[in-house]
């Protein structure tokens, strides 16, 4: 069973047709870089997540929240935040990996 119900189509539709992060992020997923993925509020699918830094391992792993809301929200109203420098801006490899990771 999955931690929160995302679809791939709506997880691609916030990637805004932008393909790096969805590549980087399928790096991310096949090194098993995503150590801790839990729904903190199952019915408005918000997600706590820790990705492990690719260049710094040593170093605290990323922290990826991620609020989608109720199952119909559009993309648009998702509010995705990561601990990573490209996260500041909305958007980053480690959102796709968890929004991957928890289908
Ligand atoms: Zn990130």
């Amino acid at each position: 069973m999955s931690v929160v119900d995302v679809l791939l189509a709506d997880t691609l539709l916030y990637s805004d047709g932008k393909s790096r992060p969805v590549v980087e992020a399928e790096a991310v997923l096949r090194a098993n870089h995503v150590i801790l993925c839990e729904a903190e509020d199952f019915n408005k699918r918000q997600i706590f997540a820790l990705c492990l830094q690719i260049s710094a391992m040593k170093s605290s792993p990323h922290e990826v929240k991620v609020k989608l809301g109720s199952r119909g929200t559009p993309v648009e109203q998702w509010n995705c935040i990561c601990s990573c420098k490209a996260g500041q801006y909305g958007y980053c490899k480690h959102f796709v990996a968890v929004h991957s990771y928890v289908n």
